[in-house]
């Protein structure tokens, strides 16, 4: 019989994130579809009270804490040991926690020390034959993986975006608390505070409906021989502004940067999708200035509808990799419809 645990860290006002939510319902199908299945919940955090609360209706016959100060701050030493403290006191086979930056740096490590399996990057859940399936890609998404482990406890970080998040009314429950001693190893790494840019800076959104992808078109010569990267980065801002859509960019758009070439400030590495960047799931994706080839298109293969703006009819994106594209300038293109979005006058996303 599997002990399923949803193991989930809090953010900083002691909530869960919407990836924590997305891995409780994920861990509250599998558990009802796995006969006598028992779930509990652990979480950790400076205060783990209010997570409790937002989750008390979940189901869960045990909700275990780590709580205090020390486990506030994202540490892969205090991570580690709540989380593997939490894990023995449940006596779990099933481990199913979102893949945050936190828990992606913690848990493999807490999977070696107590000799049980991980699998990360899990993309979805099922079960088969009564046993817990799970599906990945490799080789740089371009392959699909469907398995199943004997080996328990089997650890799984389940991508955002790919499980529904658990909705219900909060209430009162009991935690019961672990304690994890720690010692001065454990504090060695002091976490003096975290670096992000300002929230109106922030172009990578995850939950936008929209991703707009720039590649490096927008910094070469245009028709009149000069390159106009400054108004390229004005018309990008002004309508990632008006639509809250997300920004994505080539590689060589990325690159670029190190090259000492004309580039678009408010981009850097971690805007790049690809092949050998990230694999975003926004329900539409626009890409304009960049031509299409099978990199992006592998960067796209979650994005629903994908439409294209680019000045060669014969990029690749005309090759059947999107399903619109307009052959048209993206500087005319852009700034049209940032003119027709201040015409709207709202804020609204994009991409109705
Ligand atoms: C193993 C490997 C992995 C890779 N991984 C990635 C990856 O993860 N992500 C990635 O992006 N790339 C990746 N690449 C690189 C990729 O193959 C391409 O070289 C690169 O992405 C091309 O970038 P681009 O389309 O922005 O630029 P370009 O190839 O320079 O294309 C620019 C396009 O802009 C168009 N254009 C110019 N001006 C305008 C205008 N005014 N209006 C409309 N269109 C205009 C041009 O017609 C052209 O099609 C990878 C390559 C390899 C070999």
């Amino acid at each position: 019989m599997e002990t399923i645990l949803f193991l989930a860290h809090t953010e900083a006002d002691g909530s869960l994130a919407k990836p924590a939510l997305e891995a409780l319902g994920a861990a509250r199908e599998l558990a009802a579809g796995l006969a006598g299945a028992a779930l509990a919940v652990g979480l950790t955090g400076g205060d783990v009270a209010p997570a409790a609360r937002q989750i008390a209706g979940c189901g869960a016959t045990r909700f275990l804490g780590v709580a205090g100060p020390d486990f506030a701050v994202s540490r892969y030493a205090t991570d580690a040991a709540a989380a593997e403290a939490i894990v023995r006191t449940a006596a779990a086979t099933i481990v199913l926690a979102p893949a945050s930056t936190r828990w992606s740096r913690a848990l493999p490590g807490v999977a070696q020390r107590i000799a049980g399996r991980i699998d990360t990057h899990v993309t979805a859940l099922a079960v088969a034959n009564g046993q817990p399936v799970v599906n990945r890609w490799y080789y740089r998404q371009r392959m699909e993986g469907t398995l199943t482990r004997a080996g328990r406890p089997w650890f799984l970080l389940l991508e955002s975006g790919v499980a529904r998040a658990w909705a219900g009314t909060p209430g009162t429950v009991a935690i019961e608390p672990v304690t994890v001693v720690l010692s001065a190893d454990h504090r060695r790494t002091t976490v003096t505070g975290v670096k992000a840019p300002p929230a109106d800076e922030q172009t990578i959104r995850p939950d936008a409906r929209l991703l707009l992808v720039a590649g490096a078109g927008w910094t070469k010569k245009q028709a009149d021989g000069q390159i106009h990267a400054a108004e390229a980065e004005q018309l990008i801002l002004e309508f990632l502004r008006r639509t809250q859509a997300s920004l994505g960019s080539t590689k060589s758009l990325v690159d670029l940067a190190g090259e000492g070439q004309a580039v678009l400030r408010c981009l850097s590495h971690l805007n790049q999708v690809g092949q050998t960047g990230s694999t975003p799931r926004h329900p539409k994706g626009l890409a304009t200035c960049c031509h299409g080839e099978e990199p992006h298109a592998v960067g796209w293969r979650f994005i629903n509808e994908r439409r294209a703006v680019n000045l060669n009819p014969a990029c690749s994106w005309a090759q059947g990799k999107a399903d619109v594209l307009y052959v048209a300038d993206a500087f005319a293109v852009l700034r049209r419809v940032n003119e027709l979005l201040a015409a709207r006058g709202d804020g609204s996303q994009a991409g109705g």
